[in-house]
């Protein structure tokens, strides 16, 4: 089996959560594997070290679990995303449209700097909707995304349009649910 196979087998499909009719790509299957925990970090970390990043941001929740230590073995700066009302200090904060609603998500003003490269991480990519918050976040901070990256991308919500003209990879695709 190869290492892609096995963190395929490693993403747990839950249908019907968090309501119907939504396939859930449960990403703690990676987590309890370690070789396939590994093996997302070390695609990354490749993908990181070309791209010439300055700093790694995260996503709460999920996206925290790959960014951190990716900063750690990159000696990058890790720059929280998170929801609104978490963060103690003075943000930068963007508002979204959700399915039904709105979200919004906030970092620090303090962790982010002029002209920075950062590379944006979560675990999944569906609509891009969160990711393309995340970018104004930066600009308002005059910091740049250079790239999104996620471990599970589902292309058929066209995210890659949605965040265009950052570029997006993710390790592994899922077509259609
Ligand atoms: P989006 O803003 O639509 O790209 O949504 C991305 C966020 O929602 C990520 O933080 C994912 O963790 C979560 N998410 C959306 N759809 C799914 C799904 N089908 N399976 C697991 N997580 C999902």
């Amino acid at each position: 089996m190869t290492e892609l196979e096995f963190l395929d087998k490693s993403i747990r499909r839950i249908p019907d959560f968090p309501k119907p009719g939504i396939l859930f790509y449960d990403i703690t299957g990676v987590l309890v594997e370690p070789k396939a925990f590994s093996y997302c970090l070390d695609v990354m970390e490749e993908w990181c070290k070309a791209i010439k990043a300055d700093a790694i941001s995260g996503i709460e929740s999920r996206g925290f679990l790959f960014a951190a230590p990716l900063a750690e073995r990159l000696g990058l700066p890790f720059i929280l995303i998170r929801k609104k009302g978490k963060l103690p200090g003075k943000t930068y904060t963007c508002k979204y449209a959700l399915e039904y609603g709105t979200a919004e998500i906030e970092a620090h003003v303090d962790d982010i700097k002029k002209d920075q490269r950062v590379v944006v991480i979560d675990d999944l990519i569906a609509t891009g909707g969160t990711l393309k918050a995340s970018r104004s976040i930066f600009e308002q901070g005059g910091a740049k995304v250079v790239e999104f990256l996620g471990v599970v991308g589902l292309p058929f919500l066209k995210y890659k349009e949605v965040l265009e003209p950052t570029p997006v990879r993710t390790i592994i695709e899922y077509d259609s649910e």
